[in-house]
């Protein structure tokens, strides 16, 4: 069984390790853009493939079982090529998504379409936003003419000029995530309904500090793709695959 696993995620690198642990063999792909991306165990790929007809080329002179598309919620460029591809190429494909978070009582969040669509609504929530939504897209937010504080992996190129930026990566404490609000008088926070626990920690803080949350929504997923929530789900649609290509 050779499994094409695209990651990029936590739950990729997990899914790699088990996946490994049960003697399935799995090349994992990465994008390449993060300077020092946490690699997965085993055998890894890095770099774009070059569109649908790309990944669909790669796949015929890689020929594979299945793939698993464990990238993050928001690469849905990623995702559409892999299901095309494997359509295209006639191979079993899955889409692990881990779930999107939920507001409790006591928060006030703001749903956004985009990023874009973030921006234009951020005038009218606070003045002083703390941007947790990477490094693609924060141009969007350049021209508000609101104090900004961004937080991103890698440094967005060119550096932008109009907003503070954090260079980091989580998973963040809630402690942190408090104290960073409150050092510099953040009043809005701007997400991505990334999900997850790695970076959930700034939602509690923001819920405990009175700070409304704009969270601009997951993009759709193509229509009847296959998809479970957990590695665990991943793990048990490999192995199925695995049996009934035995048969
Ligand atoms: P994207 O917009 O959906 O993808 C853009 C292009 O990057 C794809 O068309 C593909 O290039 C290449 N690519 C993306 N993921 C790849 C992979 N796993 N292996 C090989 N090529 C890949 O994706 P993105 O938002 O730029 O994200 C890039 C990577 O970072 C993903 O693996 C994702 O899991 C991870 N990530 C993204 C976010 C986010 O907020 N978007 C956050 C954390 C991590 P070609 O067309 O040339 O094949």
């Amino acid at each position: 069984m050779k499994v094409l696993l695209l990651g990029g995620t936590g739950e990729g690198r997990e899914l790699a390790s088990v996946l490994r642990d049960a003697g399935v063999d799995v090349v994992s792909s990465l994008a390449g853009r993060t300077a020092a991306a946490r690699m997965p165990v085993g055998e890894v790929r890095v770099g774009g493939f070059g569109g649908a007809a790309g990944l669909a080329a790669w796949l015929q002179e890689h020929p594979v079982d299945a793939v698993v598309d464990a990238t993050h919620p928001f690469a849905s460029t990623m995702t559409a090529h892999a299901v095309a591809a494997a359509r295209e190429v006639g191979v079993e494909l899955l889409v692990l998504r881990r779930p999107g978070w939920t507001p409790v009582r006591g928060d006030d969040w703001h749903w956004a379409d985009s990023t874009v669509a973030a921006a234009e609504l951020l005038p009218r929530v606070g003045t002083r936003a703390f941007l947790t939504i990477g490094r693609q897209g924060l141009d969007a937010f350049a021209n508000t003419g609101l104090w900004m504080l961004a937080r991103c992996v890698d440094a967005p190129e060119p550096l932008p000029d109009w907003c503070s930026l954090i260079l980091a990566r989580g998973p963040f404490t809630l402690a942190d995530e408090e104290s960073l609000l409150r050092e510099h008088r953040v009043d809005v926070l701007v997400t991505k309904d990334s999900g997850g626990p790695a970076t959930a920690a700034k939602l509690t803080a923001a819920r405990r500090l009175g700070v409304p949350v704009i969270v601009v929504r997951r993009p759709p997923l193509p229509g009847g793709v296959e998809v479970v929530e957990t590695v665990e789900g991943a793990v048990q649609w490999v192995m199925r695959v695995s049996h009934s290509s035995r048969r």
